[in-house]
């Protein structure tokens, strides 16, 4: 006998008989009992709606609006808990400004988790971001967290666990005859042992980021003897296909373990359920579940809350889930383009936080500088790039004056930047006026906590590094009546690295020469020709620096050649702080247009389209022979040029 709906029940059957289980059946007499689980995920500081960059609210956004979510489900709901998924303590000015000062962790309660007790978290596990600002930084800052933190797949240098690898929660709940009954929920925590990778200058030597599955293998067994369900707290995205060791995004490979539950996911800023996953091989995107198992992700930046309702059934003296339902709720929503919030912010959260929120508006209302022209980025996917340009500018300034004098300073000095806020949401571009200019609107510019770094580079590698940049754009068939799609949809912008000191031709009908990992799978040609430098062409053999940060140089983004050996420089200073300290320094700063690469030419007249600001309309005038076309995606603009 079951609840589940018959066809639910035969899938569920086959894939038990598979070895990939959902859920168990229950006998209908057994005591039954709800339980709902909340989760947050990639909050990035958005504590409350304040954008920094722009001084002003935003109501997709924060925690103290995700606290109205929480509120209504737990007046839904009275057997609650509630967790998140990491990438808390990093992600805008607030953070930076905490880290920078360092006063709040250590004199005190920092206000990420000052928010999280008040609002009663129950667990929750650390992200790749956490650990941006160095580890004793995040030491200092975890000490605050009232609820347990949890990470199973990431160890000190010497074996011993920097956090416990897992909790249980024991609660009393009441059943569905209203009786009180002993439950123990069992968390375990993961993050992507990219961290290694990403943040290498902070953690090399001190941790060892193992593979996630092989530590939920090796501390699953423990937990679920002594828990009646187990939620996996995975800083991770779905992933799918078959299996690699090391993979960063584990959460399918998590739920077809049979000691997992429930898998909450995170890591690439998605919402399940809902369409961003549809039609993935194991995936219910509609329902919220992989390999049958409830899972979801909340969005990011407190765009969503997380809900999983279980109905748990008694078998003997334990407890196991046989039904369940998942939501991803939303604080707020597009209509044709405006933004409509579906719930207020909760003053409470705001209070918490009022003193650090006011000296970060302090800090980051500082005049700096001047800008000569408006800097924006609403046209990159054009190749008109100033912000690019700007901080490839900075870099190279600050580069060429830390290698004076040492034996790489007769090597030409390039610069690589790739736009970081092109896109993300229909809001998330930059656009700076002329005139006076704050530190957030500079900070704004670059958007992550790099540092800097520089790598020495063949002409050979620099062409791959391009060829993997490339791979931004969709396959474009040349001739096409339809208005294409220009970007591949999952690509992220951060990973179109533009090469200031060079030029070059991007040919988008031609397939891309590398794939996600970097390995070359299109050996006989690519994208990229006419590379030149200072107008003559790159030599293969000949020798570059470029400029770029510690992700890019350490393997972020699997650009060919990365990852090893190849850099001379790593700066004690942050790329932002150097954008930062070089617009300070200029009486006035002036972009040059200098388009560094251009669309090859095609041959035949082909119409290509991207996604973009709907604030940009009036700015078309930009880039000649840009329009306007009709939307496809609710909330932006849709502009078109030709390739010829
Ligand atoms: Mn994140
Ligand atoms: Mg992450």
């Amino acid at each position: 006998m079951t609840i589940l709906p018959p066809s639910r029940r035969d899938v569920l059957g086959v894939a038990a008989f598979l070895g990939t289980a959902g859920l168990r059946s229950a006998r209908a007499d057994a005591p039954r009992l709800r339980l709902r689980l909340l989760a947050t995920s990639d909050l990035h500081m958005a504590l409350t709606d304040w954008d920094y960059y722009r001084a002003r609210p935003d109501p997709t956004t924060g925690l103290s609006r995700v606290a109205a979510l929480i509120a209504a489900a737990r007046r839904e709901q009275a057997n609650t808990l509630l967790f998140d998924d990491g990438d808390l303590l990093q992600g805008n000015p607030l953070g930076d400004h905490l880290a920078r000062s360092g006063e709040a962790p250590e004199g005190g309660i920092h206000p990420a988790y000052r928010v999280m007790n008040a609002l009663g978290y129950d667990a929750a596990t650390i992200g790749n971001h956490e650990f941006n600002f160095g580890l004793d930084f995040l030491e200092r800052a975890l000490k605050g967290s009232a609820f347990p933190q949890v990470s199973a797949n990431i160890r000190r240098a010497d074996g011993s666990p920097f956090l416990p690898p897992t909790a249980v929660l024991r609660r009393r709940f009441a059943d569905e005859g209203g009786g009180l009954r002993d439950v123990a929920i069992g968390v375990i925590g993961f993050a992507p042992p990219q961290i290694m990778t990403w943040d290498k200058s902070n953690l090399e030597g001190r941790l060892v980021a193992d593979d996630v599955v092989a530590a939920a293998e090796r501390h699953l067994p423990a937990l679920r003897e002594s828990c009646d369900v187990v939620v996996a707290l995975c800083h991770g995205g779905l992933g799918g296909g078959p299996y690699r060791p090391g993979e960063e995004n584990a959460g399918l490979h998590l739920a077809r373990l049979a000691g997992i539950d429930v898998v909450i996911t995170g890591h690439s800023h998605r919402v399940l359920p809902g369409p961003d996953f549809a039609g993935r091989p194991d995936v219910d995107a509609t329902r919220g579940a992989l390999a049958g198992k409830p899972a979801v992700m909340p969005g990011f930046w407190g765009s969503h809350l997380g809900v999983v309702d279980l109905t748990l059934a008694q078998e003997g003296d334990r407890w196991h889930p046989v039904d369940f339902a998942c939501e991803a709720r939303p604080i707020a929503r597009r209509d044709h383009g405006k933004v409509v919030a579906l719930v207020e912010p909760d003053t409470k959260v705001e209070q918490l936080i009022r003193a650090e929120h006011d000296a970060t508006r302090a800090w980051v209302e500082q005049p700096i500088g001047r800008f000569a022209q408006p800097v924006d980025s609403f046209f990159v996917w054009t190749g008109r790039d100033p912000v690019t340009s700007l901080v490839n500018r900075a870099q190279i300034d600050y580069a060429r004056r830390l290698l004076a004098g040492s034996e790489h300073a007769g090597l030409p000095l390039l610069s690589a930047m790739a736009p970081f806020r092109a896109g993300y949401t229909p809001d998330a571009w930059i656009d700076v006026p002329a005139g006076p200019v704050a530190l957030r609107q500079v900070a704004d510019l670059y958007a992550y906590a790099n540092t800097l770094v520089v790598v020495k580079v063949t002409g050979a590698l620099l062409r791959e590094w391009l060829e993997h940049a490339a791979r931004i754009f969709a396959r474009i068939v040349p001739g096409g009546a339809e208005i294409q799609s220009l970007l591949e949809p999952r690509l992220p912008s951060f990973d179109f690295d533009v090469v200031s000191g060079l030029t070059w031709t991007i040919d988008p009908t031609r397939p891309p020469r590398t794939d996600a990992q970097g390995r070359i799978v299109t050996p006989e040609g690519g994208r990229i020709s006419d590379l030149r430098h200072e107008g003559r062409p790159v030599e293969e053999t000949a020798e570059f620096l470029v400029v770029t940060n510690n992700y890019r140089a350490d393997g972020g983004g699997s650009f060919p050649g990365m990852g090893g050996d190849r850099v001379v420089l790593r700066a004690p200073d942050g790329n932002r702080d150097v954008v930062l300290k070089w617009v300070a320094e200029q009486t006035e700063v002036t972009v040059p247009d200098e388009r560094p690469w251009r669309f090859a030419p095609i041959g035949r007249r082909t119409t290509v389209a991207f996604d973009g600001a709907p604030a940009a309309r009036d700015r078309l005038g930009l880039v000649p022979g840009l329009r306007e076309v009709p939307a496809v995606r609710d909330g932006w603009a849709r502009y078109a040029f030709d390739l010829d």
